[in-house]
């Protein structure tokens, strides 16, 4: 019988019996009548004590839904009296009290906090994963609350390689912006600080770490943002900087892009110039290498003609002098990226400023100030792609998380919708039961 309750409401207390009246199906839910009794032992002198009727008030709990129904447990409670004796001077009495699945107080047994633990990983609004288990959105506010301790860093280790990315946080932080910490080996989030201003940064760093862990720090991969560097290299001594690749090449494709729409607005909307560079931006932006020039297809944008990809690019291309130097530049620098060729980003960074439109002399300026960053990121081999995958999965939670009102719980909820190194919760995928299981 008392697996029949460890099975029914995750509770496992041998004193927890079936009550006479057992389950019920009110209108909307259903109760389970439960009684907890047992023998209990005198706090003061340690003696049995007697069973002295029950507690008036039936305690309620709320238990996992069963058969997607809201269900509660009504328990009885056995009171207990122990008669002043010798060894007992005054009369003491007590409640009993369950052990194991519903903490002290409270109403909510623990593996309904669990479930909901769980489904914290999952893009769902507060108010969502409340319904699911009939409690309100600020309960789950309070299961998160709880849940921050887990994630604290921990002061004394930082790893060898670190990685730092920003990303848009709204009003949680006074720039909007706040950063990710990341261990770019094992994928895994650190992190995320609120504000990336070097203020907030910095006093992060001397808050949260050890001056030994930060000195184990060796490497540390970021974007081209010029004001962190000096920052850097106070936190982290020891550490040499990375450019990340994915900031390189997108100094190139920005430029690429305004020069294009530039390009556009020389030649006027109506034109079919106008048009065609409208079209056809991202063929632009592919890679070369990926770039199709087998394929005919007839091209309304230019009278039909049955253009490959490859040559409706070198019609684009024939439309403006600038044009065809930004898309050299932007795919000759993802090449060199791609194939962490030093050879060939050294050659592309040596061609004169003048020979280059405005918008990329001021993309070559700042890769020749981070050349040495970026070579490096080459021979580690590191690079904040996994951020960035990080930075999509941050703006859904975004998305749905209209409810975050603070700062912990959208930090707690990134975290655990992450891989990070402070506790795992299972894996995101519930366990399938497969038909044959069913069947039998
Ligand atoms: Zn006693």
């Amino acid at each position: 019988m008392a697996n029949d309750i460890s099975f029914l409401t995750g509770i496992n207390d041998p004193n927890l019996k079936m009550d006479k009246s057992g389950v019920e199906n009110t209108g909307n839910y259903k109760v389970i009548h439960l009684v907890k009794t047992g023998t209990c032992y005198c706090p003061v002198c340690g003696r049995p004590m007697l069973k002295n009727g029950y507690r008036r008030q039936p305690v309620k709990i709320l238990a996992l839904p069963i058969a997607n129904v809201p269900t509660i447990l009504l328990i009885r409670k056995q009171k207990y009296i122990c008669k002043p004796s010798s060894q007992c001077p005054e009369t003491v009495t007590k409640i009993a009290e369950i052990i194991n699945g519903i903490n002290h107080g409270c109403r909510i047994a623990n593996n309904v906090k669990q479930a909901i633990t769980l489904d914290l990983r999952r893009n769902e609004s507060q108010k969502d994963i409340g319904e699911q288990y009939y409690v309100s959105p600020s309960t789950v506010g309070r299961i998160i609350d709880s849940l921050e301790d887990n994630f604290t860093p921990e002061k004394s280790w930082l790893p060898n390689t670190i990685a730092f990315d920003d990303f848009k946080s709204g009003r949680f932080a006074p720039s909007g912006m706040s950063m990710i910490l990341m261990n770019p080996v094992n994928h895994r989030t650190i992190d995320i600080i609120p504000s990336r201003t070097s203020r907030a940064f910095r006093q992060y760093f001397y808050r949260h770490f050890t001056r030994r862990s930060r000195l184990s720090v060796s490497l540390v991969v970021i974007d081209l943002y010029g004001p962190y560097r000096r920052l850097i290299r106070e936190l982290f001594p020891n550490a040499r900087i990375i450019a990340d690749h994915f900031h390189v090449v997108v100094q190139a494709y920005r430029a690429l892009q305004s020069i294009r729409i530039k390009t556009m607005n020389h030649y006027g909307p109506g034109t079919h110039e106008y048009r065609a560079l409208k079209r056809f931006w991202k063929l632009l932006l592919q890679k070369l290498s990926l770039l199709d020039n087998i394929h005919y297809q007839p091209r309304r944008n230019f009278r039909g003609a049955w253009l490959t990809n490859s040559e409706v690019i070198d019609r684009l291309l024939a439309m403006s002098e600038e044009l065809r130097i930004a898309y050299n530049y932007y795919q000759t620098l993802v090449d060199a990226v791609d194939h962490e060729n030093q050879g060939e980003l050294q050659s592309l960074l040596q061609r004169k400023l003048t020979s280059l439109p405005f918008k990329l002399q001021k993309v070559q300026r700042t890769l020749r100030q981070h050349q040495n960053e970026i070579i490096r990121s080459f021979r580690h081999h590191l690079s904040n792609g996994p951020i960035e995958g990080t930075n999509n999965k941050i703006k859904v939670i975004k998305r749905t998380a209209y409810g975050f009102r603070n700062f912990f719980h959208f930090r707690v909820r990134i975290l655990m919708a992450l891989k990070n190194p402070h506790i795992m919760v299972g894996d995101p995928q519930k366990t399938k039961i497969s038909s044959s299981s069913l069947a039998a």
